[in-house]
Parts: C-alpha cells; sequence; structure tokens
C-alpha cells in the first residue's frame, strides 16, 4: 500500500521497524535511517531473520534538512516516523514540508541547550501543514500518545464531563543493571530532573523535583512509590478537554534509581551546559549518556511488567462517574516477540498505529494534530490486535482518593 521512512534505529525505533514489517499488506516498502548506519543494518538483519521480510537501510543526519529532503526524494515515501530524538523534530518537519510527505513522532521538540519541551514550536507549523494538504500527528507513542487516545475514548464512551485526570505510569521491571534508563538517558534525565508541574484550577501549579509522591496500586502488580512529573501530553491534554480541573502525571520510580539520580545530580553530570575538559568542551549529560547501557541492550534479560494507563472522575448522566483504563506489557514477551523491552515496547506499537491510521486514511487530516484530537476507536481496535491489551473498568474506587 504505501512507502515508510522512519528515522532513527534506537529501541523505539527498532519496534516500529518490526511491527510494520509485521503489517507489511499496508507497509509496503520500508526504509530504517539513522545516523550510524550499522545499527539500521543489525536491525534489518533481525527482521529478515525474524519476520522474513527485507527492508532497506539509510544513514542521514537528521540534524540537516537538505540531507532529509534528498532521502525522501530518493525513498518517496508517503510518511515518515520521526524516532530520533526531540531535538530532530522540527528540521524532520521542515523536510517533510518541503519533499510534501506526511509527518509523525512521538516526543514533542525540545532545543539542546534548555531542557524545556512544549507544543508551541510544532502546533505553529499546522497553518504551513494544512495548506500543503499535509498531516503530522505528533506524540504518538504510549505517554504521549495512547495516555491522550485512552482519554478521549472515556470522554467519548463514558462521561458527559470530565473533571479530574491522573495519568499513572508503573514500570515493574527489573533489568538486572546497578543503573540504566528505559529510553534514551540524555532526554530521560533531562525530564525528571526538571521541577515537576500539574494543571489545578485554570493554572499549571510548579513543584520541586519529585516533591509529591505515593504509593498506587497498579494491576496485576500492586503498590508502587509514583511520583508526580511534568509531563508533555498534560499541555494539549488541559486544552482539548478545557472541564478538566486537575491533570496529573505519575510515573514509579524504585529507590535505588533516585538514590542513583540524586548523586548524579549532586556530582554536575546531568548539567546541560559545556564544561572545558582537556581543552575541549563537553557536555557532562551527554558523556554520561555514552558510559550508560543504551536502551536497546536492556531487553534481553528483563523480566516483569509496565502498567500504564488513566484514572478519571467526571459525570456521566447526572451521576458521579469513576474509569480506569490501561495495558500491561511484559517485558519478557516483547523481547520475544520483537527483541525489544517494554518501554520501547509501548512506545513503538502504538506509532505503528498511528501511521497505519494515516496510511490507511482513517486518521489522515491535513493540519498538525495531537492523538486525543482524532477518533480513539479504531486505535483502540489495533491496540487490541497489536499486542497492547487494553482493559477498563467503569464505577469502580479508584486506587487513589482525588
Ligand atoms: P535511543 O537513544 O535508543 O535512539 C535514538 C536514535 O536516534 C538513535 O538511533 C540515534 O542514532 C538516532 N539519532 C539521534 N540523533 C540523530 C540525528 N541527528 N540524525 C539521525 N538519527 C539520529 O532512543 P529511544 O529509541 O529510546 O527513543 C526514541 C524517541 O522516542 C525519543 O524521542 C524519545 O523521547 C521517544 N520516546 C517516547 C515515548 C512515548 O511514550 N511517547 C517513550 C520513550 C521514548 P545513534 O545511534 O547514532 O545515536
Amino acid at each position: 500500500m504505501a512507502n515508510v521512512l522512519i528515522i532513527g534505529a534506537g529501541g523505539v525505533g527498532s519496534v516500529v521497524a518490526h511491527k510494520c514489517a509485521m503489517n507489511s499488506n499496508i507497509f509496503t516498502t520500508i526504509m530504517l535511517a539513522s545516523r550510524t548506519q550499522s545499527k539500521c543494518d543489525r536491525i534489518a538483519a533481525e527482521i529478515q531473520e525474524m519476520h522474513g521480510v527485507t527492508i532497506q537501510t539509510a544513514q542521514v543526519d537528521a540534524d540537516v534538512v537538505a540531507d532529509v529532503v534528498s532521502l525522501i526524494q530518493s525513498f518517496n515515501p508517503v510518511l515518515v516516523i520521526n524516532v530520533a530524538l526531540p531535538y530532530q523534530d522540527l528540521p524532520i518537519m521542515d523536510a517533510c514540508l518541503e519533499a510534501g510527505v506526511h509527518y509523525m513522532d512521538t516526543a514533542n521538540y525540545e532545543p539542546k541547550d534548555v531542557a524545556k519541551f512544549e507544543y508551541s514550536w510544532q502546533w505553529a507549523y499546522k497553518e504551513r501543514f494544512e495548506k500543503a494538504g499535509l498531516m503530522a500527528l505528533l506524540g504518538c507513542g504510549f505517554d504521549p500518545g495512547a495516555t491522550q487516545v485512552f482519554t478521549a475514548y472515556a470522554n467519548k464512551h463514558h462521561f458527559d464531563r470530565m473533571d479530574y485526570l491522573d495519568i499513572v505510569d508503573c514500570n515493574a521491571g527489573n533489568h538486572g543493571k546497578a543503573f540504566a534508563t528505559n529510553f534514551n538517558p540524555e532526554i530521560n534525565i533531562r525530564e525528571i530532573t526538571q521541577p515537576g508541574r500539574y494543571w489545578e484550577n485554570g493554572e499549571w501549579i510548579e513543584i520541586p523535583a519529585m516533591s509529591i509522591h505515593k504509593p498506587i496500586d497498579y494491576p496485576e502488580i500492586g503498590p508502587r512509590e509514583s511520583y508526580v512529573l511534568y509531563h508533555e501530553e498534560l499541555e494539549s491534554l488541559v486544552k482539548n478537554f478545557p472541564t478538566l480541573k486537575r491533570a496529573r502525571f505519575w510515573m514509579t520510580f524504585g529507590q535505588a534509581y533516585l538514590t542513583h539520580l540524586e548523586v548524579l545530580q549532586n556530582v554536575g553530570m546531568t548539567r546541560i551546559d559545556p564544561v572545558k575538559f582537556n581543552g575541549m568542551d563537553i557536555v557532562p549529560l551527554e558523556f554520561l549518556k555514552a558510559v550508560l547501557p543504551a536502551p536497546d541492550t536492556l531487553g534481553e534479560n528483563y523480566t516483569g511488567q509496565t502498567s500504564i494507563g488513566c484514572q478519571i472522575k467526571g459525570v456521566k448522566d447526572g451521576a458521579d462517574r469513576t474509569y480506569y483504563i490501561w495495558n500491561n506489557c511484559d517485558h519478557a514477551e516483547t523481547y520475544r516477540e520483537v527483541r525489544g523491552q517494554a518501554v520501547s515496547y509501548t512506545t513503538g506499537v502504538p506509532a505503528m498505529i498511528g501511521a497505519m491510521l494515516i496510511l490507511t486514511g482513517v486518521w489522515l487530516k491535513p493540519g498538525v494534530w495531537n492523538c486525543e484530537e482524532l477518533d480513539p476507536d479504531p486505535f483502540i481496535e489495533q491496540m487490541n490486535k497489536q499486542g497492547l491489551p487494553v482493559n477498563d473498568r467503569v464505577d469502580v474506587p479508584l486506587p487513589h482518593e482525588y
């Protein structure tokens, strides 16, 4: 049906490439391109061996718009799936506009020199994409991504008005390493060392990083200490669902992880400004990334599950209603299926589903869109078919109070 170009060959890019190859009736020709071509070649060989599908590979520096345009023109895809880093979002969007192809990603743009993530930069492309008759789908991983689809699904089927939203994200897995991050270390550490932020009564409340926490009971996992963080989908959710009085994002962290992080912060290793070392400028966080395990190497002995969902309280037919919608995903099972751990898998599968819904015309709509602005039903249907089964429960007491 269509050519698709995937940019970025890390943990997530590998899962996207595997899952597109496993749906080769829709993704008829696949190219995986990244900064280091040998990583693309290794994934291509794995896909050939596991699924009997041949994919093409290429080298590209996605910071250079002209290079991305040339690659698009030579391969001629209908859509570019950007699973490189958030820094590359704007150059790849520019290249898609220039070459006349659709765009999607899994994380919003952030400039390299300030740890600041917000949608304003990408929302500013709306008119240009609309005029070109092209679509840009933003943040179509799990969180952001599936969590917004969950919220839209709740709004469509279970509420007349949503008042309170808590996104709850647990990784109860064990990879056996002393310290590692489950997705790109640089992006992950920038995210969680920022002050926390949540939405309440029409304004953002800022809190010191990790200062609000409590145990939340996750299905099939049990209680895990969970911390309020700022997470990018909150920005679009409170805009698109303005009745929300409060919206928060919770994520679990183990004590060992937090202790390592505190030490790294205290000694300056999470700094993102350059320091002089042997006459060279180096950024401590970039150096730290180089010595930490890469997310795509964690899968082999990873055990346990992730559980990510939305807990919502509001009103239906004049009565109070509570609703919980979630997915649990098992690290060892995803490794068996696509050689990736569950955090890469829960990001890569929704990305493939978003791409599928664009290519089949189901979600195709010119402009720049966040996931909750599109019909959630076909997405949920595909999650159930593509390895991320969705559970939900209506009118049960939610695990933590509102
Ligand atoms: P990795 O670090 O494993 O992979 C990133 C890949 O991007 C690497 O292959 C890297 O190449 C490549 N890359 C980096 N810079 C460039 C460039 N200039 N040109 C071309 N390729 C480049 O990260 P992950 O796979 O874990 O994460 C990928 C994306 O997914 C990130 O944006 C992350 O924020 C997002 N994410 C989203 C989630 C969600 O639920 N929405 C959850 C988890 C991640 P090289 O190998 O040469 O370094």
